[in-house]
């Protein structure tokens, strides 16, 4: 695939203005382009940083097709946008990364497909898309297992553990009739994700994998160096540039990984920047986010190479009440993300701690 360079001063439309948003559109604009976020809700962060807003709902087609006519490109912090949304962007504006990553990501069974077809090793899974189809799905996957929604979900939201046979009827009752997947537990060591990025001249650059802690279903924080020997810090490397190749993907990706004692296994991919590449704010030349606009608008990537080990911690709701402490910790940097509102479980900022 042959792309001319963006020229400096072109529109990158972005789709939602979450943090990612932001931490995008600050990288945009440190490169010479405006951002122009499209969002639906009100007080979005990445306003405050962005060239343009756009507020109007996902299927307000005329609020679309404005947006789109004023992007050179069009791009997108979360997975789950509407199709028909998609379908009016395109006509007018190029979706970076394409619409096959989109597809595929946002729904489960069809992630865990192409994966397997990949020849990835993923959880044992089988499709569950109705009632009627828990008994079979059971036989086949047993307990203990989770039944996760096939759409919608993000940072453990719409999925629910099977301890036994007995939790099946709760748990099939919490999908609300929505069609869900039922996932072997991974009985794993601990998780880690690489957040790879592929050029328009489909060159590859993958970050140090890094190692992540959720609690609650919510990521906690990002080690680099992640626990790896250098086999499998290789093999989780060349999994992400699979994807990416397979994919012919413009952009960066996370993918993200279960470390077993006897393999890796990859739970999920993000078409987009990822909350546990935050790290490489501080830890790379070339961040994510820069990585992720550079890829997009035709310029070569950076290298990816990492200069320092850092620990990522996300502040999430009353962890900002630590902010003063943090910002008199020496080696740390403080990323705030400007939330009118501290809500518990919700990403306020991180800090990255460079340890080495
Ligand atoms: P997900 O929304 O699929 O990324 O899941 C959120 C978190 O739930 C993961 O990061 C894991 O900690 C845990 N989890 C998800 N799927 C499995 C699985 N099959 N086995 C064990 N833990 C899982």
């Amino acid at each position: 695939m042959k792309t001319d360079l963006l020229p400096t001063g072109s529109t990158i439309g972005i789709l939602g203005g979450g943090q990612l948003g932001r931490m995008l559109s600050v990288a945009a604009s440190r490169l010479g382009f405006k951002a122009h976020i499209f969002e639906s809700g009100s007080n979005p962060p990445a306003a405050d940083v962005a060239h343009a807003l756009t507020t109007a709902p996902y299927d307000d087609h005329a609020a679309l097709t404005a947006f789109a006519k004023s992007c050179d490109i069009v791009t997108f912090e979360f997975e789950n946008i509407p199709t028909a949304a998609l379908d009016v962007i395109e006509a007018h504006a190029t979706i970076r990364p394409g619409r096959e990553a989109l597809r595929i990501s946002q729904d489960r069974l069809t992630e865990k497909m192409f994966l397997q077809d990949l020849g990835l090793m993923v959880a044992p899974f089988a499709d569950v898309p109705d009632a009627a189809a828990m008994d079979a799905a059971l036989l086949s996957i047993g307990t203990p297992s989770i039944l996760k929604t096939r759409r919608l979900g993000y940072d453990g939201k719409g999925q629910v553990r099977l301890r036994s046979t007995d939790d099946a009827a709760p748990a099939l009752a919490q999908m609300n009739g929505a069609p869900a997947i039922l996932e072997g537990f991974v009985d794993f060591t601990h998780e880690v994700s690489v957040i790879a990025a592929r050029s328009s001249t489909g060159d590859v650059a993958c970050f140090d994998p890094g190692e992540n802690v959720h609690r609650d279903g919510i990521l906690h924080s990002t080690t680099v160096p992640a626990r790896l020997s250098a086999v499998q810090r290789t093999d989780a490397v060349l999994m992400a540039a699979k994807v990416l190749n397979a994919l012919d993907y413009v952009g960066v990706l996370g993918v993200e990984i279960f470390v077993t004692r006897k393999e890796l296994i990859v739970n999920e991919i993000a078409p987009r920047v990822h909350n546990s590449g935050h790290w490489t704010q501080n830890g790379c030349t070339v961040d994510q986010f820069e990585q992720h606009i550079r890829a997009i608008t035709g310029w070569p990537l950076g290298d990816g190479t990492r200069f320092a080990d850092v620990v990522m911690e996300n502040l999430i709701g009353d962890d900002m009440d630590r902010v003063p402490a943090l910002a008199r910790e020496s080696d740390t940097a403080v990323h705030l993300y400007g939330k009118s509102e501290t809500k518990p479980g919700r990403k306020m900022g991180h800090v990255n701690r460079i340890t080495r």
